[in-house]
């Protein structure tokens, strides 16, 4: 029989590897206990058992006996009841998921104190006023959360006796004014629900724990989910912990501290700290922070400690950790720790500290970064000159340059957002409830907070831009307007430029420049720490990856550009914009010519352009793969559009005979569909000379170059095979064209030729079609569009928002490749494939060559190459790097 299942775990019971089962918050307080760092004692409930009453809508039927024997073991260690109506033991219950979700769910402070209870902790204290602001404030949190009342109603309440004394400090209400507001608390909680604030301390946990369960479904927790990609069902266990207090007086506080700067990644402790609040004062950011150095001043005994302990767990958990700590009249306490999250920038320099002070290793360094970060890294800055004065200052709290329309609310920002608009949500402070305004924006400005406000650590999570307190600012939404401190006001709608890498907002948008990140990849040399953790991180990457980065590339500029930026080849030449501009006359006259010779005279001087255009692309490539496609798109693309040109020729007084002779052809041409028409091999086959011209253009280009002394390593692609039949036929007239070619000039000309895998039909038939291929090439944008039977252009323009919205979707299979399907397609491809030509070659150009996520996929589909553009080349090695890692270590995907 198996034993029964636990519960209700002490925190010195449990340990950091208990976190499915603990909970993130949980499993680190269970370490820390572990690790004898002063934490206040106390229990967490399971996430199990979060589960159980999700899926019920009960508690287990064990929880309640185990949550009281947990209790009584918590008073006998504290030595004090729950409760007790001289000197009660105050509890905080705090949700923890497995996966960090900030500011997502509940938390409900000072349960245990009732009108009886009040007066002993007055007592036990020796402060009337605190004890009542404690009462005051949990039947204000209980309210809100457990029993469901508007809390603006007991914000309005607080807000009247302010004015009442005309004030705007919590700090001047005295304890007769606390003890006032809190019985109008307990009268709004009847008036709104019927019931009365609860009075037995055991109630007040059992119904508290059950709001933090329920608070898992809540929409914010629910919205965030879906973003950050954390599963519905893993439930939140619940922390239950002795009360400390750093709302006691000059010699009281609280605080957040990281082990070193999250935003930057410097060495050195880092944080916040407010004399004497309550620990959700700080992260609430409702009052502003000092430095935590501010602290060393006023209490070093209780300073020098805490830098002692951050080293305990930096040393320990081997990354950047942040805690949240109290003191209460001198005594330190830690309350929470964790690895910390940090930007892009940070995570980039610790990993490469960390793994200088030989802390991990350089595998480990290069699991602690991900392709999303780095390619985060390569945004542009900001240009600023001298003279552009800045409107604002505030905290520099998520990094990077963005530009938008200002919006007071979630609503505008996301309507905004939806059409297309880029906005910053300029708010005084955030909430949970401005995370959808958040995703819209593309940058976060408040007035007030510090580096841990809630809209620092949100928007660093999501690598927005952030400036946080900037006090100068007045903002009314009600106006929906700010006023910075010399008078100029900014209204919604008008443009901002906010620079989170500095701290300041300008008016208008500022000029945008390359990063010094995307400039130091390009020239493969480090400027300062964060370029040198890049490119170290990066070599490490090509040193340990399986898979070879391609650029998808069509032009010798983008060539240059990808090879400078690490592209071993090109997987990808496109050719048709080959056939546009000025060309687009030769195209006319190919398609319109009425016989032979007239087609034969256009594909002739269409000739020796492509020959050029594919000399200097294998020149800038010299030495390395460049696999060129035949022209794929239907060729009425290239003619005019066709209610134009009638438009035209109606209106005309004597008609064009060369736009009549169009007309006729674009009528002749049009298609339905022609995503699913004559396009690819289908048009090589079909347009006589086409096929011939290319790889004659190709094949010459090939013999000039090794006239030249270089190195030229081309090869043919056959777009939309979808039978063996078509290729075959391709092939054979390639290969006349390429033996032809290298009789006239004497060289060896024995290109490979292959074929793109972009048709269900082909990655079912791969092992006919790999008998006359060399390689395969996965075009995985075409395969997605005809597996799921959908146009992408349509598609992401109607239905994709909804079922986004709806969850049928995680993510577009446009921009992540979908496994189950596609990516099934994709290995079927190349077993088949390689089972009858162990030396085909495999690679994948659609656009899941450079998404993170589908290049372990192809990595573990035993590709041999990804292809991708040219910016996402570093991301794409950085990520083929992580993928290799996880073959050996089994840990890779994410921190
Ligand atoms: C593809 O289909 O994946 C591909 C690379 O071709 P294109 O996007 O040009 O159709
Ligand atoms: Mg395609």
């Amino acid at each position: 029989m198996s034993a029964p299942t636990k519960y209700v775990y002490s925190f010195a019971e449990g340990s950091r590897d208990m976190a499915a089962l603990l909970g993130g918050k949980g499993a680190g307080l269970a370490e820390m206990t572990r690790l004898g760092l002063p934490v206040p004692p106390g229990f967490t409930v399971t996430t199990e058992a979060c589960r159980v009453y999700l899926r019920t809508g009960q508690e287990p039927p064990e929880l309640g006996v185990e949550a009281a024997r947990a209790l009584a073991d918590l008073e006998r260690a504290m030595g004090r009841k729950l409760g007790a109506p001289d000197d009660p033991l105050l509890l905080s219950v705090r949700s923890g998921a497995r996966f960090s979700m900030p500011g997502m769910m509940e938390t409900i402070l000072d349960i245990g104190l009732n009108d009886d209870s009040v007066t002993g902790l007055a007592k036990a204290s020796g402060q009337q006023r605190f004890a009542w602001d404690s009462y005051r404030r949990l039947v204000q949190m209980f309210g809100r959360t457990v029993m469901g009342v508007d809390g603006d109603l007991f914000e309005a309440a607080i807000a009247e006796h302010k004015a009442g004394r005309s004030t705007t400090d919590d700090h001047d209400l005295d304890a007769a004014e606390l003890a006032a507001i809190t019985d109008e608390f307990k009268e709004i909680i009847r008036r709104e629900t019927g019931g009365d604030f609860p009075q037995d301390p055991v109630e007040q946990l059992t119904r508290a724990i059950r709001a933090v369960f329920e608070s898992w479904n809540g929409e914010r927790a629910r919205v965030y989910r879906h973003r950050e990609h954390i599963p519905d069902d893993l439930g939140t266990a619940v922390n239950v912990q002795a009360m400390v207090f750093g709302n006691l007086g000059a010699d009281s506080g609280t605080g957040v501290a990281f082990t070193r700067d999250p935003a930057t990644g410097a060495r050195g402790r880092y944080g916040d700290y407010l004399p004497d609040a309550q620990g959700e004062d700080v992260v609430s950011g409702v009052r502003d922070a000092v430095p935590l150095a501010e602290l060393g001043r006023l209490d070093p005994r209780s300073y020098d400690e805490l830098g002692e302990h951050l080293h305990t767990l930096e040393a320990h958990y081997r990354d950047l950790c942040d805690v949240e700590f109290t003191v209460e009249r001198g005594t330190l306490w830690i309350l929470q720790t964790r690895v910390g999250k940090r930007t892009a920038e940070a995570a980039f320099r610790i990993a490469h500290d960390l793994r200088e002070e030989s802390v991990i290793t350089a595998d480990e360094a290069l699991n602690r970064v991900d392709g999303a970060e780095l390619t985060r890294l390569m945004f542009p800055r900001f240009d600023i000159r001298p003279t552009d004065v800045p409107i604002a200052h505030g905290v520099a709290a998520s990094p990077g340059a963005a530009v938008g329309a200002v919006v007071f609310d979630s609503a505008e920002a996301r309507r905004r957002a939806a059409a297309g608009e880029h906005t910053v949500l300029v708010r005084r402070e955030t909430t949970p409830d401005d995370l959808p305004g958040m995703i819209a924006a593309e940058a976060i400005l408040t007035s007030r907070g510090g580096k841990t406000s809630h809209a620092a650590v949100v928007a660093r999570g999501m690598g927005k831009v952030c400036v946080c307190g900037a006090e100068s600012l007045a903002i009314d939404p009600v106006a929906r307007q700010f006023t910075t401190s010399s008078g100029v006001v900014v209204h919604e709608g008008d443009v901002v430029s906010v620079d989170g890498t500095a701290g300041t907002v300008h008016l208008g948008a500022l000029p945008l420049t390359a990063s010094d990140v995307g400039r130091s990849l390009e020239t493969a040399r480090g400027t300062g720490p964060l370029t040198e953790a890049v490119l170290q991180a990066l070599s490490h990457a090509d040193s340990v990856r399986r898979l070879g980065v391609r650029a998808n590339a069509d032009t010798p500029e983008d060539a240059e550009r990808a090879r400078a930026l690490g592209a071993q080849g090109i997987g990808l030449c496109r050719t048709e914009h080959m056939f546009l501009g000025e060309r687009r006359a030769l195209v006319e006259a190919m398609i319109l010519a009425r016989d032979d010779t007239a087609r034969e005279a256009a594909l002739a001087a269409l000739l020796p352009l492509q020959r050029a255009d594919f000399a200097g692309i294998l020149k800038a490539m010299d030495g390395l793969p460049v696999t060129i496609r035949l022209l794929d798109p239907p060729l009425h693309e290239f003619l005019p559009d066709r209610t134009e040109l009638a438009v035209r020729l109606a209106s005309a007084v004597h008609p064009d005979l060369h736009d009549r002779e169009l007309l006729d052809a674009v009528e002749r041409m049009h298609e339905q569909n022609p995503m699913l028409g004559l396009r690819g091999v289908r048009l090589g086959l079909a347009v006589p000379g086409l096929v011939a011209m290319q790889v004659r253009a190709i094949a010459e280009a090939v013999a000039e170059r090794l006239g030249a002394g270089g190195e030229p390593c081309a090869e043919i692609m056959i777009p939309l095979v979808g039978t063996v039949e078509e290729l075959r036929q391709a092939r054979a007239e390639a290969e006349r064209v390429l033996a032809a070619v290298a009789d006239e000039t004497g060289r060896e000309l024995g290109l490979p030729i292959g074929t793109m895998i972009e048709l269900p039909r082909a990655a079912l038939t791969a092992g006919r079609i790999a008998e006359v291929a060399d390689f395969f090439s996965f075009g995985t944008n075409d395969l997605t569009q005809t597996t799921w039977g959908l146009s992408r252009d349509d598609a992401e323009a109607s239905f994709f928002p909804l079922y986004l919205e709806k969850g049928i979707f995680d993510v577009s299979p446009f921009e992540t490749i979908d496994r189950e399907g596609v990516g099934r397609l994709v290995e079927m491809g190349v077993e088949a494939g390689r089972a009858v030509n162990s030396r085909l070659q495999t690679g994948v150009c659609g656009e899941h060559g450079g998404d993170p996520q589908s290049i372990h996929f192809f990595h573990h589909a035993g590709l041999d190459y990804v292809s991708c553009s040219p910016f996402r080349i570093p991301a794409a090695r950085l990520e083929a790097g992580r993928a290799a890692l996880a073959d050996t270590t089994g840990t890779s995907d994410s921190r």
